[in-house]
């Protein structure tokens, strides 16, 4: 991908086109990015569902045999080919084993954060000590809040998007009722849209913590919003709530393993985030939880546990001093979960953000090459797109509107092998990921709505 190095995506586009005297809407173009993508072959490292094998029942109109378009990594992403070899090792170390395996074998159970803990440190731009792999998201951001929601009667709201996700809603709502201060009027101060607008400006995120930032006890905001795809400046919106004085965390469920984060940098006091989405731990895995180390001995309650005791006097069983500070106080992890961390390290996140721009980029091209918002062409379907085009403010999401109901379109394009994920009320979610997701499967998702447009229209 060298020789296109500093050209945007429509640039790269255009450029093969004329390179191969195709036009740039051309499959030829596809097949050629993909030869060229040095992450290609970490596809064949995950397991791909065939559209047979996919609901619904119905597809005649598809061939079966098919691999699927899978673009909803969003939602969950793929098993790696090795994740049941691993798991198997486990179970085998458990049956043949027993409790020895905490301590013997391969990967001893009990020293597994010692292998997870730097790699995931590294994929949100963490120090090892700041990150934990425990529990689900909504408990952990449950948790986090408990820690740093500390209102008083001058200080007590916490910012959040109007569009917030249920966990976040919930978990802030939670501690502000609950835990604290349930005598307050003001539960949260929102940050709005502008009329018209689908995604919100940072400088009027910006803006509400400068007017409102001495009664903003927490600012509260997801990393990227999960309906809109829009990835926010989180370096900025942090900056911004500490010179106010407020704590700021991130719910980077959409974030991790899809946006090069620098939580430390940043100084970001807390955040939270899943593994299974980007991350491709499979249902239930674990969370990952960030806490930064300037709250190291300050923060309270302080959530240890005896998993956070120095590795070496953990056994000791004493109670005694030698408990490191951080959230990893409660990891206990399987080590089958290393398996993902490890596909993830072997691209290194700064090339899986490289291809991702082109690849969302290439998207994006060809949805406005073939469609149009142009309301004087109403024969013509429409397809929106409410993602932000600036690649900083977005990972590798597209959120589509469509001028055809949402769920013929959505119905149409699952009969047809794709995979996606339908927002309500009007949303389809498209993510092409980097790590297993080509250049032709972005063009044959485009070959494919074309059809499902055709069809739900009919
Ligand atoms: C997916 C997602 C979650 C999921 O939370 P769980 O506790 O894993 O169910 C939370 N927040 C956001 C923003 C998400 O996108």
């Amino acid at each position: 991908m060298e020789q296109f190095e500093g050209l945007t995506p429509t640039q790269t586009v255009e450029r093969v086109g004329a390179l191969l005297g195709c036009p740039p809407s051309s499959a030829q173009v596809a097949q050629y990015l993909d030869l060229q993508d040095p992450l290609r072959p970490l596809r064949d490292e995950f397991l791909l569902p065939r559209v047979s094998q996919l609901p619904p029942s119905d597809q005649s109109v598809a061939d079966g045999s098919a691999d699927c378009i899978y673009l909803v990594g969003n939602s969950l992403g793929l098993q790696p080919r090795l994740a049941r070899q691993y798991l198997e090792e486990e179970l085998d170390k458990w049956a043949q084993t027993g409790v020895h395996g905490h301590t013997e074998g391969c990967r001893p159970w009990a020293w597994a954060e010692n292998n997870i803990e730097q790699m995931m440190a590294d994929i949100v731009g963490a120090n090892r000590e700041e990150v934990a792999l425990m529990n689900g998201l909504t408990v952990n951001l449950h948790l986090l809040l408990l820690s740093f929601y500390k209102p008083t009667a001058s200080r007590h709201k916490i910012l959040l998007e109007a569009k917030a996700f249920p966990s976040d809603h919930v978990s802030t709502y939670t501690a502000h009722t609950y835990l604290h201060c349930s005598s307050f009027k003001v539960l949260f101060h929102i940050v709005k849209k502008q009329k018209g607008e689908e995604t919100l400006r940072t400088e009027d995120i910006l803006d509400v913590i400068e007017r409102e930032g001495e009664s903003i006890a927490v600012v509260m905001f997801p990393g990227i919003q999960y309906y809109t795809g829009q990835l926010f400046d989180m370096a900025a919106i942090t900056a911004a709530g500490h010179r106010k004085g407020c704590y700021v965390g991130f719910d980077c469920a959409h974030a991790a393993g899809n946006a090069l984060l620098q939580l430390h940098d940043w100084e970001v006091d807390f955040a939270c985030w899943c593994s299974y989405k980007y991350l491709n731990s499979g249902p239930g895995g674990l969370a990952g939880a960030f806490i930064h180390d300037k709250h190291k001995d300050t923060i309270k309650p302080a959530l240890t546990g005896w998993w956070g005791h120095d590795v070496n006097t953990r056994f000791q069983m004493n109670n005694g001093k030698s408990c490191i500070f951080g959230p990893q106080h409660l990891t206990v992890v399987s080590s089958r979960l290393l398996v993902w961390v490890k596909v993830f390290h072997k691209a290194g996140m700064a090339a899986l953000r490289r291809k991702s721009v082109l690849l969302t980029g290439y998207l994006e091209y060809l949805i406005r090459l073939h469609y149009t918002r142009d309301p004087s062409q109403p024969q013509r379907a429409h397809v929106a797109i409410l993602t932000p085009t600036d690649p900083q403010q977005r990972g590798c999401q597209l959120s589509l509107c469509f001028s055809r109901p949402i769920h013929r379109v959505f119905q149409e394009l699952e009969k047809r092998g794709v995979a996606c994920d339908m927002r309500e009320p009007s949303v389809l979610r498209v993510a092409p990921v980097p790590l297993y997701n080509s250049f032709s499967d972005v063009h044959r998702f485009i070959e494919t709505l074309g059809a499902a447009l055709r069809a739900s229209s009919s």
